[in-house]
C-alpha cells in the first residue's frame, strides 16, 4: 500500500507549486544552486534482514509486487536522467541482491553512456549472497560497493537483523575484499547499548579487510516509528570514542560525499561519519531517489513523491513523447528540493515511508 500521498510534478510543502510541465535542457539543478549527478534506485522493499532501526520484525506492509518497476522501467528513466547529468547509479532497497535479475539491471544500466560519458553503478547492500553474485556483477559493469556490517558479534547480528547471518555477510566482505572493486566501503549505524562499544572494533575490522568504515548516526527512519534523538549515538560521541585509540586528522575535500573524513594516526587508514542529524550534509546534497514502485523523491526525508508509474504505465504519457515527460517529471522533483531536512527542528516529521521502502 502506498504510504503517503503521491503527486506529479506537485509539492505536498506549504512552498509554492512546480509544474511538471517546466522542462528545460541542461543538468538538473535545484533551486539553491545544488547540481544532481546521484540517483539512488531502489529495486525491492524486501530484505532478507529485519535491522531493528530499519524494519519491523512483522507486520511490513510490502509493495505489491505488480508495482515493482520492470528492468525495462528501471533503464528507461536511468537513461533519461544521464541525459540530464546523472553519473552515479547507486542500487538499493529493501536488499537489491534479492532481485533476481540483479545481474541484468547492472548491465543495462552500465552500458548506458551520459550526458558526460558513461555512468557508474554503484550498490548497497548486506552482503548476503554477495559473495555467489559478485563475479557476474563485476562483469556486468559494477564499480562500487558499500556493505552494511554493524557487529561483528554473532549474538548482536542476530538480535539486532533478527537473523543468524553474520557469516553470510562475512563471506559477502571476504569476496568484496578479494576483487577489484575499490575503494571498499563498509557502513556502520551507531546504536547506544547496541554496538557503541564496538566502534574501534569495527574500524580495525574494516583495516584488516582493506575497506573504509563508515558509521551511519540512526535517522528516524525506522518503519516502527521508534527513533529518539534522545539516545541517538553522535559524530561526536563516535569520534570520542575512536580518538581514544587512534589520532583522528581531518581528511580536507569532502565535496558532495555524504561523509566527513578521519585520517588515523597519520594515515593510510581512515574513517569516516555520515551525522545526517548533527552535521547534515544538505547544502552539497546531489542525490534523487527512485522507490522500487516508481516514485522520485528528492530528498530520505521528503512528504513528497513524484510519480512516475503514471507515465510509465498508466498512459499518463504518449508514445514519442515520454522521454521529454520522464525528463519534466525529474526536473519538477529536484526543483521541489527543500534547502535541508531539519531532523533538529521539533516541527519535523518522520516520513510514512520506512528506510527499507525509500532505498537507503
Ligand atoms: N539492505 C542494504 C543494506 O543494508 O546495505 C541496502 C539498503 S539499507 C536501507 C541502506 C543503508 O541504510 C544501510 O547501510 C543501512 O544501515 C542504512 N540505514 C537503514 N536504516 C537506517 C536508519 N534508520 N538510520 C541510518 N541508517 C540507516
Ligand atoms: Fe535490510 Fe538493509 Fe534495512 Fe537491514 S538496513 S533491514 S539489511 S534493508
Amino acid at each position: 500500500m502506498r504510504a503517503v500521498p503521491v503527486v506529479i510534478g506537485v509539492r505536498t510543502s506549504s512552498a509554492a507549486p512546480v509544474a511538471a510541465t517546466k522542462a528545460a535542457t541542461g543538468p538538473l539543478v535545484d533551486t539553491h544552486g545544488r547540481v544532481h549527478r546521484d540517483l539512488r534506485i531502489s529495486l525491492t522493499d524486501r530484505c532478507s534482514l529485519r535491522c531493528t532501526y530499519c524494519m519491523p520484525e512483522q507486520g511490513n506492509e510490502w509493495l505489491a509486487r505488480t508495482s515493482i518497476l520492470s528492468t525495462d522501467e528501471i533503464v528507461e528513466v536511468a537513461e533519461v536522467a544521464a541525459s540530464l547529468g546523472i553519473r552515479t547509479f547507486r542500487l538499493t532497497g529493501g536488499e537489491p541482491l534479492l532481485r533476481a535479475d540483479i545481474v541484468e539491471v547492472v548491465r543495462r544500466i552500465a552500458r548506458i553512456e551520459g550526458a558526460e560519458g558513461p555512468v557508474e553503478v554503484a550498490m548497497t547492500t548486506n552482503g548476503i549472497s554477495l559473495a555467489a553474485k559478485l563475479p557476474q556483477l563485476i562483469d556486468a559493469g559494477l564499480t562500487r560497493l558499500n556493505i552494511s556490517i554493524d557487529t561483528i558479534n554473532r549474538q548482536r547480528f542476530a538480535d539486532l537483523t533478527r537473523r543468524d547471518r553474520l557469516d553470510d555477510v562475512f563471506e559477502g566482505i571476504a569476496a568484496a575484499a578479494a576483487s577489484e572493486l575499490r575503494p571498499l566501503k563498509l557502513n556502520a549505524v551507531a546504536m547506544r547499548g547496541v554496538n557503541d562499544d564496538e566502534l574501534v572494533d569495527l574500524v580495525s575490522f574494516a583495516m584488516d579487510v582493506g575497506a573504509e568504515l563508515r558509521f551511519i548516526e540512526q535517522m528516524p527512519l525506522d518503519a516502527g516509528h521508534t527513533w529518539d534523538r534522545a539516545t541517538m549515538v553522535t559524530r561526536e560521541e563516535i569520534l570520542a570514542k575512536l580518538g581514544e585509540r587512534w589520532q583522528l586528522e581531518p581528511v580536507p575535500g569532502r565535496g558532495g560525499a555524504p561523509a566527513e573524513k578521519w585520517r588515523l594516526d597519520g594515515g593510510p587508514h581512515e574513517v569516516g561519519v555520515i551525522a545526517s542529524v548533527t552535521a547534515p550534509f544538505c547544502g552539497a546534497c546531489d542525490r534523487l531517489r527512485l522507490t522500487a514502485d516508481g516514485q522520485l523523491r528528492n530528498c530520505l526525508f521528503s512528504m513528497a513523491e513524484y510519480d512516475l508509474t503514471a507515465l510509465l504505465r498508466g498512459g499518463g504519457s504518449v508514445p514519442g513523447q515520454r522521454a521529454g515527460d520522464i525528463a519534466a517529471l525529474l526536473r519538477s522533483c529536484v526543483l521541489g528540493k527543500l534547502p535541508g531536512h531539519a531532523i533538529d527542528d521539533p516541527s519535523f516529521l518522520q516520513p510514512a515511508r520506512g528506510m527499507n521502502a525509500i532505498g537507503g
